[in-house]
Order: structure tokens, then C-alpha cells, then sequence
């Protein structure tokens, strides 16, 4: 059995598209388990005192062993995201540890960091190409940032640190999690529900009856909790509900949910780790793989954005005072009130319906609309092309250069179905590479081309028109979403780049990778593009320029408020990595306040206990790097804003430059370097200010 099962397992074959007719999840084990043994092999093998520390005898054949297990296991990883029946799952969960296991060993494994280091200080390194160099650079410093190079005593406590750390990690979400789950307000009289929508008060209906109750029930998730806060026109329940989610997993709770010493015990240990890997802060270390050079550089590009946004926060938020007072008879806005007085804000200065928009953004006009845009922008041809599937509704296309040669190939997966994991993503069924001919008699190398594997979860189409099935009609949300994956996609298909490390997205620093995705979001709001991507589902009329003069509007609305809010994120998370210390007078929530007198226009009440659920910091990698989410805005505006000063969304020479300089270049070349080649000059955050309405004059 397991002899066949190896024989021909489409797992183990190379040569071309994954084969998604003939895969079945029996052929995950074996094949897995032997690409694991065969990596293992090879570790050993290549880090023995035998093999020299060069390019060609140990850094190729790495990779090349390296890459059959990520793209056996990467088709796992995939078909169990969009085909998640039981069989699936139990292959995908039975491999799962054995796979991160193997990962670990290989982060941990000091013999290939010995090699790596060997090949940075040899003389080979300076006549390496600039690809290959950066990924040497690379593998040395994950190492290194993961205790290598640590004298042996320092080993064991660096260790320690980093195992606390991850179950301190998990505590406090679960305590998080756990401090939700707690609360529930069950209202008894109908009266207070005036003005929730009629899917909120059903759900809320159904809650109380599950537990036997009558009544209503709400709870602090968001489908329950957000409704209540934007549309209850009840004052008392807004700020019931209010006043529990912001003190979730604080002192007012159970002792044993609460966040508060797992957050000072968090700081505590990385900066220790930080101080152990001979850095100031655990800022400066997460800073050492990303786009941004140091604090201060951060610390300069978040104030100045707070500085410019200033005026029109201040601007949004006497706006809402001035509407609740008026319209609404609220005197005093307090913190419950803001998301209720701002739906009633938008409601009334541009009210739109997002069921109108939706009839206009049908299937076919939308995907020929975004293919016009990557075939003018960037100068390549996308046909269709056929290839074994997952789902009969998966489609396939090819991209080509003008003269008919194969750049790239795609899946595009649009639609919603139950076996398929929510939201949307890029992923990659093969990187680009170059490989070497393997003969001397051979006489050109070939090119191995990138396919990607675009996921969405869009409804699909339904009803019928003229005997055929009517189209599926987006949301304006779902085809930003569309142009946002499918800018990953161009990163991943248009790279040049010979060396599968750094080629695409591989190597592409965390705080830049998002410039791509985020720069084609701005097709979605040209003008000059959206006539050709629309056509009304019944009329075939294009978007009318009214009602999207409204969308833009709504989209702008309190945007210097909600930038204010990220940037005191940002602020508060860099500063605690910083200069905060864990062990002093001052507590977390003295530095929040500061930060907040610094940059904020809204200060919650005292009782807020917002770094207690701040998950994104304490629970899920983005330590001292929630920036990056502005930071990449910044870049993608500011490239777009190259089209703009061109006086052209589709500039041929800009394209090309963007191509050239970004796209093209992957992780080969640093970011910053990327982004100087591009825009000639350093990133500026006016063309951010721009679109978001935030016009200085
Ligand atoms: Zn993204």
C-alpha cells in the first residue's frame, strides 16, 4: 500500500501544476513523511565538516531540497483552506506537527548557521549576486536574532525566555477570550431595542431562547456587541455594553483573567531577550528585519502624520458634538455615544444604498475591468489557460509578455462555499526561479514560472436572467478586497528574480509587503476606470458619477479620527518597547495617557482598560510593529501618487518604473531601496493625507 501510495503520488511530482485531479488525502503521509526524511537527510548531509561552506555545494542544494517540501506541503496547506471536508482535515492535522516540528529543528540548528556564517565571511560572498547575498544576509540574521550566537551559559535562560513568553502569549487571549465569554445582557423590554436592525434583534432573540430565556441577549462579540453600539438608540445599553467591553480582563473581573501582570511580565521578559541579544529594546529588535531603520525614524513619521492629521480630527470630532447636540439632544458625547452619532452622521450627509452600488459591480465587467488595468499598467497580456482544479467554479488564466511568452499562471477562486476558510488570500503553488542547466551539454538554463493561487469568499451568482444564470454582482468592499489580493498576486508572478528566497513576496520586509496590495486598492476609487469595470446587472448602465461622488465621501468620512486612533496605537505599542520601563513607578496605563494627551482628540473614560485586550501586540507578532499598518499605507499612497503628479492612473513610463524598481525586485533589494529607485526621494505622507480627504492646501 504504502509502496503504491509513493509510486505515483501526485505529491511527490515536480514537473509541472499541481494535480489536483488525481490528489486524494491518502497521499498526504507518505509523501509528507518522506520529503521530511529526505530533508533530514540532507541537513545532515550538508552540514557534515565535509561539504565547504559555498553557494553551489551547500545554499543551492539546500534550497532545492527545501523547496519540494514547501510546495508538497503547500498544496496541503491549500486544498485543506478550500476543500476543508473531514478526510482533509485529518490528513492536514495528522502532518501539521510533524511539519512544524521539522521547521524548529531547522531554526534551531546551529551547523547550518556555522555554514551561513561561513559563506558571509568568505571571500566567495563579494562575487556573489546581489540575490544571493541577501539571502545569506538573511539566514544569518534569524539566526542570530534567535539566540546563535549567544555564548553557551546565556543558551538556557534565552530559551526559558522565549517559552514563557509564547505561553504568556496564549494566557492572554485566552483570558481575553474567556473575559468576553463572562459578560451577557439579557433586556427584558422590547422598548430598548428601538433602532437595532432587524438581523441584530433575531440574533439577539435566538441567544436568550438557546439558554431557555426570554428576552434579548447581547454579548461583547462583535456581531452582537457593534450593532448595539451603532444603532441602539438606547443610551443605557450602549454603555452597559460599553463600559463591560472596555474593562474585558482587568481588575474589575476575575482575578485569574486578568492581563495585567501577564503585560508588565511580557515586557519585562523581552527586554531581556533584547538586552541578552546585545540590543537597547525589544523596539530595536523588532525593527532589525523591517523597512524602518530605528525608533526615532519611527517615532518622527508617526508624529508628523498626527501633527498633519490634527486639524481634521479635530475638525470630525466637532462635527459629532455639534450633530449630537443638535439632531440627536445629546449634550455630552461620551465614548458610547461616538459610533452611534457617527452612523447617524454618515446616515444623513450621505446616505447611499450599498445594495444600489452592488448591481453595478457585476463578475464578467469587474475581472475584465481589473485585467485591463494589470495589462495596461504593466504591459503583460492575461488569457485564459486550463488546468485540474479543486472546484468546478475555479477558474485559471495565463499571463504573457506581448510577445506570447509564458510570465505567470493563477487560480482564482471567487466564491463562497461552506468547505472554504473565510476571508481572502494570496498564496503561492510555486515560486520563480532560475534553474541551472544540469549539464554542461545543456546549454541555456531554464525558468521555473510563478503560480499563484488568488482565494476569495464573494457570493455566488444567483437567479436566473433570459433562461441564463444571472451574474454575481460585488460589493464595492469585495472588489477592493479583489484589487488587494490580486496586488500579493502581481508581487508574486511579476518577479524577475532568479533565487526562489528572495524572489516575490519571499524576503520582502513585514512593514513593506503590504505597498503592492494596498497601491492597486486605489484602482478601485479612479474615476477615469470605474465606467469600464461597471455595468448595472439589469440595464448595463455604468456606475452613475452622483453616487460615486457619495461612496467617496462616505469613505472619507472621519478619517482624521480614525488616523489619530492608529497612530496612538502605533505610539502607545512602540513607546511601551522603548522606552518604558516594566520594572518602574509608572504604570502601562500612565504612558497610554500620556500618548494620549500627545496625539489623541478622544479620551476615554478612566476606567478604560484598553492595553488589556491590545492582542495584536501582546498575542500575535506584531510587538513594537503595529506601525506598519500606516507605515505601508504611506508607501502605497505615495507610489500611487507618482501616477497622480504623472497626470495619469495608467502612466506607461510610471508602470514601468514600478515594475521595474518594485514589483519586479522582491525582497532582492531592500525596501527602502526599492521604494528611493521608484519615487526618487524618500517616502512623504501627502498623497496618504490626499485620499484620505485630508487636502492641505
Ligand atoms: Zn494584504
Amino acid at each position: 500500500m504504502t509502496t503504491d501510495l509513493l509510486h505515483d503520488n501526485p505529491l511527490l511530482d515536480f514537473s509541472g501544476l499541481p494535480r489536483f485531479d488525481t490528489l486524494t488525502p491518502e497521499h498526504v503521509q507518505p509523501a509528507i513523511s518522506k520529503l521530511l526524511a529526505d530533508c533530514r537527510a540532507l541537513v545532515d548531509r550538508l552540514t557534515s565538516d565535509q561539504v565547504t561552506a559555498s553557494w553551489a555545494t551547500f545554499a543551492a542544494p539546500l534550497a532545492d531540497g527545501f523547496e519540494e517540501l514547501s510546495r508538497a506541503w503547500g498544496v496541503v496547506v491549500h486544498v485543506h483552506s478550500v476543500n476543508d471536508i473531514p478526510a482533509w482535515r485529518d490528513a492536514y492535522n495528522q502532518m501539521l506537527p510533524e511539519v512544524s516540528r521539522f521547521y524548529a529543528e531547522v531554526g534551531q540548528n546551529l551547523k547550518l548557521f556555522a555554514k551561513y556564517k561561513s559563506i558571509s565571511e568568505s571571500e566567495e560572498y563579494a562575487s556573489l549576486s546581489e540575490p544571493r547575498r541577501r539571502i545569506v544576509d538573511h539566514e544569518v540574521r534569524d539566526f542570530r536574532l534567535a539566540g546563535a550566537e549567544l555564548p553557551e551559559d546565556r543558551k538556557p535562560r534565552f530559551q526559558a525566555i522565549a517559552e514563557e513568553l509564547a505561553q504568556l502569549s496564549a494566557k492572554f487571549s485566552e483570558n481575553l477570550l474567556d473575559a468576553t465569554n463572562a459578560f451577557a445582557e439579557v433586556v427584558a423590554d422590547e422598548a430598548e431595542l428601538q433602532g437595532l436592525p432587524d438581523d441584530a434583534r433575531q440574533a439577539a432573540r435566538e441567544a436568550a431562547a438557546k439558554e431557555g430565556k426570554d428576552g434579548w441577549k447581547f454579548t461583547l462579540h462583535m456581531p452582537s456587541y457593534l450593532p448595539v453600539l451603532q444603532y441602539a438608540d438606547s443610551r443605557r445599553l450602549r454603555a452597559a455594553l460599553y463600559r463591560a467591553y472596555a474593562t474585558r480582563a482587568a481588575e474589575f473581573g476575575a482575578p485569574e483573567m486578568d492581563n495585567t501582570p501577564l503585560i508588565r511580565r511580557i515586557l519585562e521578559l523581552r527586554r531581556e531577550q533584547a538586552e541578552l541579544l546585545g540590543y537597547a529594546s525589544f523596539a530595536e529588535v523588532s525593527l532589525v528585519p523591517k523597512m524602518a531603520e530605528s525608533v526615532p525614524q519611527v517615532l518622527d513619521f508617526l508624529r508628523d502624520l498626527a501633527v498633519k492629521a490634527r486639524p481634521f480630527a479635530e475638525r470630525d470630532i466637532a462635527d459629532l458634538r455639534a450633530f449630537a447636540r443638535e439632531e440627536l439632544g445629546i449634550e455630552e458625547m461620551e465614548a458610547w455615544d461616538v459610533a452611534y452619532v457617527s452612523e447617524k452622521l454618515l446616515q444623513a450627509r450621505y446616505a447611499f444604498s450599498e445594495q444600489e452600488v452592488k448591481q453595478y459591480f457585476t463578475e464578467d465587467r469587474v475581472l475584465a475591468g481589473l485585467f485591463k488595468v494589470i495589462e495596461t499598467l504593466f504591459g503583460v497580456c492575461l488569457k485564459p489557460d486550463s488546468a485540474a482544479t479543486w472546484h468546478e467554479d475555479v477558474r485559471f488564466f495565463r499571463m504573457e509578455t506581448p510577445t506570447g511568452e509564458l510570465v505567470g499562471q493563477f487560480y482564482l477562486d471567487l466564491y463562497a462555499r461552506e468547505t472554504k476558510r473565510s476571508g481572502a488570500w494570496m498564496d503561492e503553488a510555486r515560486g520563480r526561479r532560475r534553474r541551472r542547466a544540469a549539464s554542461l551539454a545543456a546549454e541555456t538554463d531554464t525558468i521555473q514560472t510563478p503560480i499563484a493561487y488568488l482565494n476569495c469568499n464573494f457570493s455566488r451568482p444567483v437567479g436566473e436572467r433570459d433562461g441564463k444564470p444571472r451574474p454575481a454582482t460585488f460589493t464595492h468592499d469585495e472588489v477592493i478586497t479583489l484589487f488587494h489580493e490580486t496586488g500579493h498576486g502581481l508581487h508574486h508572478l511579476l518577479t524577475r528574480v532568479d533565487e526562489l528566497g528572495v524572489a516575490g513576496i519571499h524576503g520582502v520586509e513585514w512593514d513593506a509587503v503590504e505597498l503592492p496590495s494596498q497601491f492597486m486598492e486605489n484602482y478601485c476609487w479612479e474615476w477615469s476606470v470605474l465606467p469600464g469595470m461597471t455595468a448595472h446587472v439589469d440595464t448595463g448602465e455604468p456606475l452613475p458619477r452622483a453616487l460615486f461622488d457619495k461612496m467617496l465621501a462616505a469613505k472619507n468620512f472621519l478619517s482624521g479620527m480614525h488616523m489619530l486612533r492608529q497612530i496612538e496605537f502605533s505610539l502607545f505599542d512602540l513607546r511601551l518597547h522603548s522606552d518604558f520601563d516594566p520594572t518602574g513607578d509608572r504604570s502601562v496605563l500612565d504612558l497610554l495617557a500620556e500618548v494620549r494627551r500627545e496625539v489623541a482628540v478622544i479620551v476615554p473614560p478612566a476606567w478604560h482598560r484598553f492595553p488589556n485586550t491590545f492582542l495584536h501586540i501582546f498575542a500575535g507578532g506584531y510587538g513594537a510593529g503595529y506601525y506598519s499598518y500606516k507605515w505601508a499605507e504611506v508607501l502605497s499612497a505615495d507610489c500611487y501618487g507618482a501616477f497622480e503628479a504623472a497626470g495619469n492612473a495608467f502612466d506607461p513610463l510610471t508602470g514601468k518604473r514600478f515594475l521595474d524598481e518594485i514589483l519586479s525586485v522582491g525582497g532582492s533589494r531592500p525596501a527602502i531601496d526599492n521604494f528611493r529607485a521608484f519615487r526618487g526621494r524618500d517616502p512623504q505622507v501627502d498623497a496618504l493625507l490626499r485620499h484620505s480627504g485630508m487636502i492641505t492646501a
